[in-house]
This record gives structure tokens, sequence and C-alpha cells, in this order.
């Protein structure tokens, strides 16, 4: 499991055994002292999870929490906000702010990471490394390998990150332009039909075992990942 984290707190030695801990767990880390910093970094490179310091200089921890939550670019960003020992308000205000999670300092690196991973598996489990298995389609994200009914599949790296991310989110229709977001990265401009495109390319994939049929085209909306086929 590889993500880009961006670790949001003012003192030093702590945001370095943040950053050092998350790097050995192959995390890619982003670092910000306060609040301007982290939204210009976030501006640059939307991460995949950001650990909050509640007492930053400037504005709080907080308030950029509810900041990400009101923007649309940041809202489903996953936010484990870090607070003090005993401070039991800060934590059900950070709550209320859209936080996911919170760490209460002084924590272990393994409570950390811990963390990150339920986090990222409940908000974001196209970035876990977990096995997919839906109808006989097997994705393994740690291989990159791709089976039908036992039988392996053969599949491009943009149809296998298409297929994980829907597979990770059955059922649910996504337009071009959110597919986009997700597979291909925000602020990567593609134009819209590219995902027709690989969406084309991976039916094609999942063809030899019959599963082409779970991707589904919603007319008008897009695109959905379905374990129950419809009769076509
Ligand atoms: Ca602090």
């Amino acid at each position: 499991m590889s993500s880009t984290i961006l670790v949001v707190e003012d003192e030093p030695a702590i945001q370095e055994l943040i950053a050092v801990n998350l790097s050995f767990a192959g995390h890619k880390v982003l670092r910000a002292y306060d609040a301007d910093q982290a939204a210009t970094l976030i501006n640059a490179e939307l991460p995949d999870l950001i650990l909050l310091d509640w007492m930053l200089p400037g504005a709080s921890g907080l308030t950029l929490a509810r900041r990400l939550r009101s923007d649309e670019r940041t809202r489903d960003v996953p936010v484990i906000m870090l607070t003090a020992k005993g401070a039991e308000q800060d934590k059900v205000d950070g709550l209320e702010a859209g936080a996911d999670d919170y760490i209460t300092k002084p924590f272990s690196p393994k409570e950390l990471i811990a963390r990150i991973k339920a986090v990222l598996r409940r908000r974001a489990p196209q970035l876990t490394d977990d096995v997919i298995d839906v109808g006989g389609l097997r994705l393994d994200p740690v291989t990159h390998r791709l089976n039908g009914h036992d039988q392996p599949l053969s599949i491009g790296p943009t149809e296998f990150k298409l297929l994980h991310f829907f597979m990770t989110h059955p059922e649910r229709v996504f337009s071009r332009a959110q597919l986009l977001d997700q597979v291909w990265g925000d602020h990567v401009f593609v134009e819209e039909r590219t995902v027709d495109v690989h969406i084309r390319r991976l039916r094609r994939a999942l063809e030899p075992s019959g599963h082409d049929v779970l991707i589904e085209t919603v007319r008008g909306s897009g695109y959905r990942f379905t374990a129950r086929p419809s009769a076509r």
C-alpha cells in the first residue's frame, strides 16, 4: 500500500518522526508546518490522506479541517486529527468538523500506521492492497494479477487501476469526470472520451471469462461496476 500522505504539524521533531515512519511504511510524504503551507501543497497535489495537528500557528487544524470539507475538491480526502492527551472536547469537535479519526499524542508509530490503514480501508479502499473477489473475478493489487474464474486475464495498467477502483466501489455510478479524478489523478487534463476508450479496453480484457457484463453503461450518467448485472 503506497499512498500520498500530507502531514501538517508545526513541531519539527514530531513531524520528522511521523514522516520517517510513513516513508518506512512505503508512503509518499508531503510536509507542512501550518495551514497556509498545507493549502499550497494540496493545491499542487491532492493527497490520499491528511494527518492534521490540532494546535498550529495561525489557522488551527480544526479550521483547516472545516475548510477541506467545504471545498468540493478536498471534500473526500480522509483526515486524521492529532490531538493532545485528554482533550476530550477536541475529539468531538474534530469529528464534527468532518475528521475521519483522531490520534492522541503521544502515539506509537505502529498505532499511527494501523489507524491510517483502517481509515484508508474505509474511505479509499482502492488504495489498500487487499485482494478483491467479486463473482469469480479476482484482483490482486500486490501482484497486479487478474483472474476470471481462475484463468489469468491480460489487462493494461490503466484498465487495472480503473477496475480496482470500480471493484472497491461497487453499485455506484461514476461520471467520466469522477473517474478521471479518481483513476487518472486530480489536476490531470485528459479528455472525458479517454474514459470511454479505457472502458472499452477493460470490457475486452474481461470478455474471456464473461465478466465484461459487470461494467455497465448508465446512460446520461457514466459507468457502474455491478455484482448483479442486469439481463441484456
Ligand atoms: Ca502543534
